[in-house]
């Protein structure tokens, strides 16, 4: 029990008490204390009135009293003060992210769950044409009509940033990003890439322009080494030097020409196209290339569903399955298998080629797409690689939204599979197997 209660207590008895006294003194013994007690109920309901109004107006001064019902008052004045304080440091927080989320150079944008706009920063009206705050509470999907952007918001495909021209000025060219946070609130912050993507673009401007004036001389080149080789008047002594000119120029002609696949696969726009390719042909006739590579030193099997058609570009695909395959022969000492399959999964469609080669260490795995990146240079350079074939896999399988895995483990084999979403697979009635090799 509190002190203010205590004396509250004791002062209500003692009233009581001198109530009864006074009521025995004159006679009335009852009419007396019950007196006092409507006057004690009266006092409490005066102040409990003074309570409510103090309680229902955050401006109105502190009331007096007296008592414990003064000490209750007091109590209520404090825990207002400090309610206030708080919320002004709390304003003040937000005014502060306010301030700082608005001189952003980036586009921030507030979110709900179902994409409505509630704030927005000034670099989303340069950035976005988003207006503040005319725009808060509508469907962002409604003000930005960008069909990549629409789709990126109503797929919710948040994991991975998304590239657009800015809605404002098609020169500006955006990185968007949206970061879920609190309980289904979502920031939508959007960046000027346009310096870097130029860069990017004239990096690639660059490797195809060398490699296209490249191709001429080389051509050349290769024409007049390829007659002074069959010469058979030539000097004995130039045969060696001659050959391996002849190599080096061979060489350089395949770089050239797997740097110039690369730059027409990385210069197309967006995805791929969506033709209908039959990839169990496509697949008997990669097969036959490979044999014919292997000259009979390996056992290749394929097993395709004739089924599962996929819908992409058929000169892209052709390029990096035939990669793929033709690794697996170069990686393979004499007497391996090789198994090629195409056959559908859970969420689309995979192609498997499983080999029994020389195989990758594992901390070589995440660089293997990387352009000019070998595990053994020299071993490459044998087999005729140029160490572009992966990087071209990779850009292919990009293009057709769909990505690649590689399980390896030196000398046990490697597992590459190429995995292809539902939406870029046809099913067709027809069941039958493509199978050779076996
Ligand atoms: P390259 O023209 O050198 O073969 P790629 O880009 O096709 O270039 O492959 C990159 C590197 O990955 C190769 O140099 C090789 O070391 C390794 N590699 C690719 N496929 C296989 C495979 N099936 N088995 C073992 N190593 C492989």
């Amino acid at each position: 029990m509190t002190k203010a209660l205590r004396s509250e207590l004791r002062l209500a008895v003692a009233g009581l008490a001198a109530c009864i006294i006074v009521g025995w003194v004159i006679g009335q013994p009852i009419v007396v204390p019950l007196l006092g007690v409507v006057v004690y109920l009266g006092w409490q309901l005066v102040n409990l009135n003074r309570l409510l109004l103090y309680l229902d107006d955050d401006d109105a001064p502190l009331p007096q009293s007296s008592g414990s019902w003064w000490v209750a008052l007091k109590g209520v004045q404090r825990i207002r003060a400090r309610d206030r304080k708080r919320r002004v440091r709390l304003r003040k927080a937000v005014d502060d992210f306010r301030q700082a989320a608005s001189a952003m150079p980036d586009a921030a944008v507030m979110l709900r769950d179902d994409g409505e706009i509630t704030w927005l920063n000034r670099a989303a009206t340069g950035l976005l044409g988003l207006r503040h705050p005319q725009d808060t509470d509508q469907q962002i999907v409604n003000l930005i009509r960008d069909p990549a952007f629409v789709e990126y918001i109503e797929d919710r495909r948040f994991e991975e940033p998304l590239q657009f021209i800015s809605p404002v000025n098609e020169n500006i060219r955006l990185l968007l990003r949206v970061v879920p946070y609190g309980s289904n609130r979502n920031l939508l912050l959007a960046r000027d890439v346009t310096r870097l993507h130029r860069l990017e673009q004239m990096r690639k401007d660059f490797v195809a322009n060398v490699s296209h004036e490249l191709r001429s001389p080389l051509t050349v080149i290769l024409g007049y080494l390829e007659t002074l080789r069959d010469d058979p008047d030539a000097d004995e002594s130039l045969q060696r030097p001659l050959e391996q000119m002849w190599e080096q120029s061979q060489r350089m002609c395949l770089i050239v020409e797997d740097l110039l696949r690369l730059s027409r696969i990385e210069n197309q726009p967006g995805a791929a196209p969506r033709n209908v390719v039959g990839v169990a042909e496509m697949l008997t006739r990669i097969r036959e290339d490979a044999a014919k590579l292997s000259n009979g030193a390996h056992e290749i099997l394929l097993k395709a569903s004739s089924q599962l058609r996929l819908l992409g570009e058929y000169n892209e695909l052709y390029s990096a399955f035939s990669n793929l395959v033709f690794n697996a022969v170069q990686y393979t000492p004499e007497g391996g298998k090789i198994e090629i399959s195409w056959q559908a999964e859970d969420a689309g469609a995979r192609l498997d080629v499983l080999d029994t080669g020389i195989g990758i260490d594992a901390h070589h795995l995440p660089r293997l797409t990387e352009r000019f990146y070998r595990v053994d240079k020299a071993r490459s350079r044998k087999v005729g690689g140029t160490g572009l074939g992966l990087a071209i896999v990779k850009h292919v399988l990009m293009r057709h939204d769909a990505t690649l895995q590689v399980d390896s483990a030196p000398e046990d084999g490697s597992r590459f599979v190429c995995h292809f979403p539902q939406a870029r697979i046809q099913t067709v009635a027809e069941e039958q197997t493509v199978s050779s090799g076996g």
